[in-house]
């Protein structure tokens, strides 16, 4: 128990450092006013005419860091920060999640992908854990049994958790880097502005890291657990 506990406490300590950094990153590069004035509202539309996207809607969405696309209504959802401000920041975000928008008209496979576990994985993530030490409670040291197989299953759950958070990752590095490739190539930045937009994005993509390798470490744990206690 002490090494799940060292283990999860390091992971938490992790996340909170990298997204007090991603917060304090866009803070610092949101000082920075874009040299064209345009707002993330503006950005994202444009990329979305640029890729010859029509059916997709830029909308304000409540909250700070809650932009998002969303595939099912084919919407960008920009925090309000994000769509109203005219600096690097919102830049940044709003192009990301406009690389989604383009993602999805083009049918990238890891997205596809994504897409599919995501009504799965939304059911099985959140009680995976309580199934694995259910199924521990029932016996499953034993090795037989039906507190054995409510382990596994749990296993599973984890797993499947586990896969999904490292599918992200892919969806993600490419959102950002289509949204750079396009704001380098349509000179919508200066060279500051870019380098701020870059450093951004680099830190919201280890948030995503730092969440798949605590999945990940998770379910090495509750796997040794299950199957360790065979002995
Ligand atoms: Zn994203």
């Amino acid at each position: 128990m002490m090494t799940y506990y060292i283990l999860i406490g390091g992971i938490a300590l992790l996340s909170w450092i990298v997204s007090s950094r991603l917060k304090s990153k866009f803070k610092h590069y949101s000082k920075i006013h874009l040299r064209n004035g345009m707002s993330g509202a503006e950005i994202a539309q444009k990329m979305l005419d640029d890729h010859g996207i029509r059916d997709v809607k830029v909308i304000s969405t409540p909250g700070m860091l809650t932009d998002h696309y969303n595939p099912k209504n084919k919407t960008v959802n920009l925090s309000e920060g994000v769509y109203n401000q005219r600096n690097a920041s919102a830049a940044a975000v709003a192009a990301h999640e406009v690389g989604h928008a383009v993602q999805h008209a083009q049918a990238y496979e890891w997205l596809t992908m994504r897409s599919k576990l995501v009504p799965v994985v939304s059911v099985t993530s959140g009680m995976s854990t309580w199934v694995v030490f259910g199924g521990l409670m029932l016996g499953a040291a034993a090795g037989v049994g039906l507190g054995y197989y409510i382990a596994v299953a749990g296993l599973i759950m984890m797993g499947l958790a586990t896969v999904f958070s490292f599918i992200t990752l892919p969806v993600e590095y490419d959102a950002s880097n289509r949204a750079l490739a396009w704001l380098k190539q349509k000179n919508m930045v200066s060279q500051q502005e870019y380098a701020g937009a870059e450093d951004a994005l680099k830190w919201a993509a280890r948030t995503y890291l730092v969440a798949a390798l605590g999945a990940l470490a998770s379910l090495v744990y509750w796997a040794f657990q299950v199957f360790g206690g065979r002995d």
